[in-house]
C-alpha cells in the first residue's frame, strides 16, 4: 500500500488505465452509446460500473487533472486554475509549472514504489505537472511527441514508436494520438499504471449526439476495446463537462466583468482573473463560467458582492472565504470575490480583450457548476460506499482499491 495525500492505495496487480476525457459532458457518452457509436462502452457500463460524479471547481482542465492524479481537491494540490494572479511575484501567470504544485501525485508514488508508470497527455502544458516527481517511467505529450528523449520522457522518439504523424494542436487527432500511444504502450511495455489525458477541441465545437462528436467517441471506443482486450482495468472520467454558452440566436452570452467593474470603480482598479486562460484559446476565446476578482483596497467586498449578484446570468457570487470553503480552493490563490455564471452564460474581462474571430462554431465552454457533472465508468464492478459522493478524483481509488 502507499499513502498519498491522506488516502491509501493498493499497488496494482494487473494493469490499470485511468482515462481523463477532456470536456466529456456525460451526455456525450449516453448519446454515442444510444446511437451505436460506442458498442464497447455500452457493454462495459452494463457489466462494470457506470456513475455520474462531480469534478472540482473551477471546472477547468488543470485543477481537475491534478485532482485526479493526486486524489485530492485544489485546496490540497494548489492548482486553482489554468492561470492565476501570483500576488508575491505581482504577475498573472499560467499554472503549468510544477513549482505551484503543493502535493505529491499518485503516479509519482506508484513509480517510486516500483510500478511501471506511463503518462500520455494531449497538450504539452500538462506534461510537467502530471509527471512531477516521477523519477522513472514514461511521460510525454502528443503535441511534442517528435521531441521525446529517453532521458527526459522515458521514451525516445515517441512519434516513431506510435507510428502516426504529429497531430495539430487544434485537432481531434491530438487526442487520438493519446489513445494510439496508450494501446501501443500496453502492447509493447505493459505498464502497471497508465494515465491518458485528452483535449476538448471536439467538445468545444460539437454538441453530444452530433456526427462529429459521435465520430470522436467511436474512435475512442475502438482504442478502449483494445486496452480491455489486453487485460487492463479501465477507469474513465472527465476533467469537466461542457455546455452551449449562447442565447436563442446562437450568439455568445457574455458578461464582461472588467468593463462592469471599471464603470463602478474606475478603470483598472479591480483585477479580473479568468482561470480558463491558456495558450490555446482559439476555440473558446478565453471565455468560461468562472472568474475571480481582486478588488482595490478601498472597495467594500459586501458592496461588490451585492452589485455583481444583480448582473444577469450569475449563478453564484461569493467572497473568498465562502468560495474556498464551498469549492475546496486554496485561499492564497483566489481573489476577494468568486463569480460563477449560469449554464448558458460566460464571464469575460473587457470586450476588447477577447478575440472571438476564431470561433467557427457557436460558443461552447465550461468553468461553472453547470459543468461539474462528469462520467465515472469502469469496465469492472466496484465496491462503493452506499450514498457516498463520487468525484472524478476517486478514479485511482476505484481502480486500485475497489474493484470487486
Ligand atoms: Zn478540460
Ligand atoms: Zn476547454
Amino acid at each position: 500500500m502507499i499513502d498519498v495525500n491522506g488516502r491509501r492505495y493498493a499497488l496494482p496487480r494487473a494493469p490499470i488505465v485511468v482515462v481523463c476525457v477532456d470536456g466529456c459532458e456525460p451526455d456525450y457518452l449516453d448519446r454515442a452509446v444510444e446511437g451505436g457509436a460506442m458498442p464497447w462502452l455500452g457493454s462495459a457500463r452494463a457489466g462494470g460500473t457506470s456513475l455520474v460524479g462531480d469534478c472540482v471547481m473551477p471546472s477547468f482542465t488543470n485543477p481537475n487533472n491534478l485532482s485526479i492524479v493526486t486524489g485530492a481537491p485544489p485546496s490540497v494540490h494548489g492548482i486553482s486554475g489554468n492561470y492565476f494572479w501570483d500576488p508575491q511575484a505581482g504577475v498573472e501567470v499560467m499554472m503549468n509549472d510544477p513549482k505551484y504544485l503543493r502535493a505529491e501525485t499518485i503516479l509519482a508514488r506508484l513509480a517510486g514504489a516500483g510500478a511501471a508508470v506511463a503518462v500520455v497527455t494531449a497538450k504539452d502544458k500538462l506534461r510537467r505537472l502530471l509527471g512531477h516527481g516521477m523519477t522513472n517511467g514514461i511521460c510525454f505529450s502528443s503535441e511534442k511527441a517528435n521531441e521525446t528523449t529517453e532521458a527526459e520522457h522515458g521514451l525516445a522518439d515517441a512519434l516513431a514508436f506510435v507510428g502516426r504523424p504529429l497531430p495539430s494542436v487544434y485537432s481531434a487527432d491530438l487526442s487520438e494520438f493519446v489513445f494510439a500511444a496508450g494501446v501501443r504502450l500496453m502492447e509493447t511495455r505493459r505498464p502497471d499504471v497508465m494515465y491518458l489525458s485528452t483535449t476538448d477541441y471536439v467538445q468545444h465545437k460539437h454538441a453530444p449526439g452530433t456526427p462529429a462528436a459521435d465520430a470522436f467517441y467511436r474512435m475512442m471506443d475502438g482504442y478502449l476495446e483494445r486496452l480491455d482486450a489486453l487485460g487492463a482495468t479501465i477507469a474513465l472520467t472527465a476533467d469537466h463537462g461542457m455546455n452551449a454558452k449562447t442565447d436563442a440566436a446562437g450568439r455568445p452570452q457574455v458578461v464582461y466583468l472588467q468593463d462592469v467593474l471599471d464603470a463602478w470603480l474606475g478603470a483598472g482598479r479591480a483585477r479580473v482573473i479568468l482561470p480558463i486562460t491558456d495558450p490555446y484559446v482559439v476555440h473558446h476565446g478565453a471565455l468560461g463560467s468562472f472568474a475571480t476578482v481582486y478588488l482595490p483596497a478601498e472597495a467594500r467586498v459586501e458592496d461588490a458582492l451585492a452589485r455583481l449578484d444583480r448582473l444577469p446570468g450569475m449563478e453564484a457570487v461569493l467572497d473568498r472565504k465562502e468560495a474556498c470553503r464551498r469549492f475546496e480552493l486554496p485561499e492564497d490563490r483566489i481573489g476577494d470575490v468568486v463569480v460563477v455564471s449560469e449554464r448558458h452564460t460566460v464571464v469575460g474581462t473587457s470586450a476588447a480583450r477577447h478575440d472571438l474571430s476564431g470561433l467557427d462554431a457557436p460558443l461552447r465552454s465550461h468553468g461553472g457548476l453547470s459543468e461539474q457533472r462528469v462520467p465515472v465508468v469502469l469496465n469492472r464492478r466496484t465496491r462503493l460506499d452506499p450514498g457516498a459522493r463520487v468525484r472524478n478524483f476517486d478514479a485511482f481509488d476505484l481502480a486500485l482499491n475497489r474493484v470487486a
